[in-house]
């Protein structure tokens, strides 16, 4: 840490990482070599710069713009671009450094990264983001490029901001190249794409449950956030009988006890992509609850899904999740369960999948629009699915692998981390010191 001051995202990250690795590393002689886990906590290469752009009024802003290019070992780096006002550099180091292990459990061919700005869309017109996004690319393009690093949306970047990210992309480039994921699919998108992280969180969800027996039929799930991937979360879960109960926004939760079905969840769809309103809105149209200013772990249920952000679930929520009779906890967001509440998951042996198997399934649809974009070729939405399925259930199975203990207990932190780290490590040995 003294080398990284002022990044406990970062560290916090790296530490769980190495937990895990570290005894894998000193039982495989194999691993001793090089100095890998050093080489990998340490970024190739990590860009800041400044993004001046002219809002409404006609006066200069100024946002602070980042790309972290962790680790190329298996592929060129791949992950997503984040604009919110928590975005510094610790917050896209973990998610880089978190990026590279999840990229290599898809089983597709990318290596590692991150970036985006402390730039808050909230309240800024169409015009306003635009004019962001114009000033962003025009720096971030010449680093990028189809064979060398390829981002995509996270919070706060959806399909608007990746629509003008790519026009001014192809503009300074003169090039129409697959240098962005998440795009339309009249310009090179994938079908399948935006429900895939969700989807897939939830196809990760029944694997677990499957493998005692149970399935998602009847079950109560709570939900947080209610962007991107909680709305596919929700959607999936949905489809394959359970009820949601609730989701959220960083002003508080609703909660619907009759379940927020595929009607009510259009209406947040439109609430939250077109209108981009507040998650109040829900509770006065249906008559339900909003509790303001709280987070749903309260709420009884069997399942819980964390799709918001980093730490929004600490060890007292987790003490009572357990308590209320919860069975398992996916991670749809990025490091949501603080390490206390993972340690309670795991002393209560109740299933807890972290965000980067579980939540993978973004990064692997991603990784499918690439291929889609190489072959200038475009799957259909069942087969898109079913590559994502299959993914997904491969994903389980290298945890199973790496992280089952003699009496069948899976630790999945373990399983995922080591599964992760086994592929970029031989890439890494047999690339010599770079
Ligand atoms: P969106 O921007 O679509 O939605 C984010 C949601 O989380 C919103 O409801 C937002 O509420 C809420 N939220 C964001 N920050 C905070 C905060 N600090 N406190 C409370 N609530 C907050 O993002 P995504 O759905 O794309 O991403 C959600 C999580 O999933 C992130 O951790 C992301 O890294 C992860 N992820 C996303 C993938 C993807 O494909 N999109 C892939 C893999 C992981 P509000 O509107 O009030 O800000």
């Amino acid at each position: 840490s003294a080398k990284n001051p002022h990044e406990p995202e970062f560290m916090q990250a790296v530490h769980e990482v190495a937990e895990t690795v570290i005894p894998f590393i000193e039982s495989n002689p194999k691993y001793k070599q090089g100095n890998l886990l050093e080489r990998m906590v340490e970024a190739e290469r990590v860009l800041m710069f400044r993004v001046p752009w002219l809002n409404d009024k006609g006066e200069i802003q100024v946002n602070r713009g980042f790309r972290i290019e962790m680790n190329s070992a298996i592929g060129p780096y791949k992950g997503g671009l984040r604009f919110h006002p928590s975005v510094n550099l610790s917050v896209l180091k973990f998610l880089a450094f978190e990026q590279v292990f999840k990229n290599s459990l898809t089983t597709l061919p990318m290596g590692g990264g991150k970036g985006g700005s402390d730039f808050d869309p909230k309240g800024k017109s169409d015009n306003e983001v635009m004019k962001f996004c114009q000033s962003f690319m025009t720096e971030l393009c010449r680093h990028i490029g189809p064979n060398t690093d390829v981002p995509a949306g996270d919070i706060g970047v959806g399909g608007r901001e990746i629509g003008y990210m790519f026009g001014q992309y192809k503009r300074i480039r003169n090039e129409f190249t697959g240098v962005l994921t998440g795009k339309g699919l009249s310009y090179g998108g994938s079908l399948i794409r935006p429900e895939a992280t969700g989807y897939g969180c939830v196809y990760f969800l029944q694997e677990m449950l499957s493998s005692r027996g149970e399935d998602l039929q009847g079950k109560v799930v709570t939900i947080s956030g209610s962007g991107n991937v909680a709305q596919y979360a929700c959607e999936k879960a949905t489809q394959l009988g359970a009820k949601v109960v609730t989701m959220s926004d960083s002003s508080g939760y609703i909660y619907d006890q009759d379940g927020i079905n595929a009607e009510k969840l259009a209406f947040i769809m439109e609430l939250k992509n077109v209108k981009r309103g507040r998650i109040q809105e829900y509770a006065d149209k249906y008559g339900v609850d909003f509790i303001a200013g709280k987070r749903p772990w309260g709420t009884k249920c069997d399942v819980a899904l964390p799709c918001a952000t980093q730490n929004e679930l600490n060890d007292k929520e987790a003490a009572e999740l357990v308590k209320n009779g919860c069975i398992a906890v996916a991670e749809g967001a990025n490091m949501p369960c603080t390490p206390e509440a993972v340690e309670k998951f795991h002393k209560a042996k109740i299933f807890f999948a972290p965000g980067k198997a579980s939540n993978a399934g973004g990064v692997a649809t991603s990784g499918l629009e690439m291929s889609q974009n190489s072959l200038r070729y475009n799957w259909t939405s069942e087969e898109v699915d079913e590559k994502l399925h299959n993914i997904m259930k491969d994903i389980h199975q290298q945890c199973v692998k790496y992280g089952c203990d003699e009496k069948g207990f899976v630790d999945y932190v373990k399983g995922a981390n080591i599964a992760g780290f086994v592929k970029v490590a031989d890439a890494m040995i047999a690339q010599g010191a770079v």
